[in-house]
């Protein structure tokens, strides 16, 4: 599958998960990953659980493909690339829910 434009061939999920993010000194850090799916939702793996925190609590901001203004608590789309059976081959790539460039997709691809 031609993957030409990352952003509008991937299936962005739009459903509610949250960070809390810190800045300390020159580090940004994530206090918390929100959640809002249990095991019905989207991002639920059976045997990990939900994949949004499994991959910003390994790999934090390198998933994100995004910018916005620095803020307590940042809302987020998420999409998985790859094989979601084999994690160590797939990708997660998050982007910030009020990104300008990414919002403004989001909003004519309603
Ligand atoms: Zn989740």
């Amino acid at each position: 599958m031609a993957q030409n434009n990352p952003i509008r061939d991937m299936i962005w999920h739009n459903d509610g998960h949250e960070l809390t993010l810190r800045i300390v000194k020159s580090e940004l850090e994530i206090i918390e990953i929100k959640c809002p799916n249990d095991s019905t939702g989207d991002c639920w793996d059976e045997k990990e659980g939900c994949l949004v925190k499994w991959f910003i609590s390994r790999f934090g901001m390198e998933c994100n493909a995004g910018s916005c203004p620095a803020t307590e608590s940042m809302g987020l789309c998420w999409t998985i690339v790859g094989d979601i059976r084999n994690l160590d081959a797939a990708q997660l790539w998050f982007m910030p829910t009020n990104d300008e460039t990414f919002s403004a997709w989001l909003t004519a691809n309603k």
